[in-house]
This record gives C-alpha cells, structure tokens and sequence, in this order.
C-alpha cells in the first residue's frame, strides 16, 4: 500500500498548501523543493507529510524536514501498512525518540493553520532559540538543563521575568503538546511582576481622537465602542453591523474562529453608529478594517502608539534598545513607542467605563464574550474607585464621625 508524500511550503499570501516534492532522475528527493503551479521551487521552510489510510481514515503524518529521512520514513510506513494489509500483526517502529528539529516543525506548522500570526511569531521564536540551545536531538532526551538554558539566555538578553516566563510558557504547551513532562522546578520559575494594566482615561482617548485622521477615529471608535480584540476588529464585515438595533456582534467567518468560539452582539453607541454608516458609504470591500500590511496586528499597534505620540500623552521614560534600525536606540519622549499605549487597553476602557456610567457587570461579562465572569471582575479591578458616586459613598462612611 502506498503512502503518498508532499512537501508542505508556505505562500507569500499566507497559504500552506501540500505539494508534490521534486525527485531527481535516480528517484532521490531534491531537498527543499516543491512543484508549484507545475514547476520547482525552493522552500526552505518546507516539511515533509506522508499521507495514507489508515482503515477508511485519511492520515497525514509530518516526517520532519529531511529529505533522506522522509524517504525512510515513507519506505517503513508503506512496510507497515502491507503488513497490516495482510493480516500481520505489526509492531510500529519503536523509535529511540523524536526528533526535536521535526517536532518543531510540525508544531509551528499546526501553529500556523490554527492561530493568529502574531501567536505564531512567538511561538516560532521561542521554539527557533530553544533549538539552538538545546543539547538534545530528540524530545526525550530533553532535560532540566535545555531549559534553564533557554531561560538563561533570554536572561542574558536583558529580557523581563515577565517576558521570559511568556518564552518559557509557549516552550511548555509545545512539551505538552508531545506529552512530554515539564522539567523545571517550581524554585526555577521566573516569577512575572504582575502588572496592573490600566484603561485609558477618558482624557488619554480624547486627545488621541483630536489628533487622528477620519480613518483612525473610525478605528479608535470601533476598538473603544465594541471592545473589540484586534483579531474581531480586523475580521469584523459589514454585515456584523446591524444599524438598525445598533449591535455590533461578533462572528464566526471563513477561516478564522474568535477566540473561545464566542459569537456575541454587543450593544454600540451611536456616535460609532454614524462613523460606520459614514464609513461603508466609501468601502469597497466586505470588511470594515481592510489592512494590506503583512502584519495588521502590529499595524493597529503602530497607529495607536503614533496617535499617543502627537497627542504628546508619551511618559518619556521608555527606551528601546539599539539594534539595526536604530543603532542608538530609541526613547519615548522622541519617537512613538511608548508601552503605555496598546491596543488592549481599549477594550479595558470599554469595560471601565461601560461599569462607570452602571452597566452591570453580567451584561459586560456577556459584551467582552468571557466564559467566567472572574475574568471580568478582572477586567474592572479598581475601576470604579475614581466615580463620583464612589467618593460621595466613601464620605458618607465617615459623616457622623466628629472631625
Ligand atoms: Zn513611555
């Protein structure tokens, strides 16, 4: 019985199809090459796949990104399933272990269909060091070492405990991912300084709206008005808008799913209302935010992080550190790169000042689309502290009292 094998490449669009891999006249692979639109082309990222039946199942079996070990392992797959064919009972190949560079491979490219690039970007990182540090060739033969190396050269860079606990976490889902136990011990955790983020002040977005375009208002105001993440805000379409009842809802679209499959309307105000109506009267496409950039995450980012800048909101104590396009560095009093400023934080402030005005905290639990209301109550940590009403109430604690 035969078991096919493709290469597995990524396309400038994003797309990672399987492709026929290029053999030379002898049979052997050429490695890295796939038939693309019927002619060779090299993709150093490309990954070997075997695809059979097992049964009446379609399987597809990653064999690593060797050429002469993917051969191998589809000569010992078609071994296998002619043996099973024939009614022997086959014992699978016990392998000494996995090899790491593979599994890595494998994994990012399962990263890559299922989740968000920026998701991918990090995990690719985090895994990419980890190979390099790593003493190991397979997932077995890993180590408490392997990973305190990981940690002690992101230490070495000059990151944060909270940033390398991050690193650290994605290696950690990746172990799990292969049923591989966690090595480390509690002593060697970096303990992350919790950091409480803060909403946006009413004052912070309206000088970020004084200084934006009518484009970035539009984007302000949907972030602001929907909470929004910036997956929704991107995939959002116009017909996710109802203008009649005002609601903004939340859905499910051809090829991208929101984050805990959570559809949801969410009630807008009306001044979003007329900047969309406004908005789809130019529009040409189905969705609302079209990017063409690579990353449109990072472009959200980006213009956040401008319009704080000219709105003069920067701290001015944030340094960049020197690397290629800026070999001084770079501080936030100067440039537009302040890490106050962050896309989440709109839909904080959604939340902050939706409970403010007295929005109760289910109908926020239910807008946000949180499956527990602890990860709201979260959310609104602090944030009626500075009302009005919050005040007059402290007062009214101590009136009796003589002063
Ligand atoms: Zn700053």
């Amino acid at each position: 019985m035969k078991a096919h094998l493709y290469i597995r490449i990524k396309m400038q669009d994003g797309s990672r199809p399987f492709c026929e891999p290029v053999y030379s006249a002898n049979r052997k692979l050429k490695p890295g090459y796939a038939v693309v639109k019927g002619k060779p082309e090299h993709h150093q990222e490309g990954v070997y796949h075997l695809r059979y039946l097992r049964g009446e199942k379609r399987v597809w079996e990653s064999v690593g990104a060797d050429a002469q070990e993917a051969l191998l392992r589809q000569h010992q797959r078609e071994l296998i399933l002619d043996g099973q064919k024939a009614g022997v009972q086959v014992v699978e190949p016990i392998t000494t272990g996995r090899d790491l560079g593979a599994s890595i491979d494998s994994y990012l490219a399962g990263v890559s269909v299922a989740r968000s690039a920026n998701t991918y970007v990090q995990y690719e990182y985090a895994l990419r060091i980890f190979k390099q540090v790593c003493t190991k060739r397979t997932l077995e033969g890993i180590t408490r070492e392997d990973v305190l190396n990981l940690r002690d050269y992101f230490i070495g860079k000059g990151n944060s405990n909270y940033t390398i606990s991050h690193h650290l976490t994605n290696l950690r889902t990746f172990l799990t991912y292969y049923d591989q136990p966690w090595p480390l011990k509690k002593t060697d955790r970096m303990k992350p300084t919790k950091k409480l983020v803060k909403a946006y002040s009413k004052e912070e977005i309206s000088a970020m709206l004084s200084v934006g375009s009518e484009d970035e208002k539009d984007l302000l105001w949907f972030l602001l008005g929907t909470g929004a993440r910036k997956a929704e805000s991107l995939n959002a379409t116009w017909s996710d808008v109802d203008f009649a009842h005002g609601t903004f809802n939340v859905s499910e679209k051809d090829g991208w799913t929101p984050k805990d499959k959570e559809e949801g309307g969410i009630k807008i105000p009306a001044v979003l209302v007329d900047r969309l109506k406004a908005r789809k009267a130019n529009s040409k496409g189905s969705r609302i935010f079209p990017m063409t950039v690579c990353n449109p995450e990072k472009e959200i980012l980006h213009i956040i992080k401008r319009l704080a800048f000219k709105a003069g909101l920067n701290c001015g104590e944030c340094q960049c550190k020197p690397g290629k396009a800026y070999p001084h560095g770079r501080c936030c009093a100067t440039a537009p790169i302040c890490k106050r400023y962050k896309t989440h934080k709109f839909r904080k402030a959604f939340a902050t000042l939706h409970s403010e005005n007295g929005v109760p905290v289910r109908t926020i639990q239910r807008w946000l689309r949180h499956s527990s209301l602890e990860t709201t109550l979260k959310y609104l940590a602090g944030s009626d502290d500075n009302t009005d009403a919050m005040r007059s109430r402290v007062d009214a604690t101590f009136s009796a009292i003589a002063a």
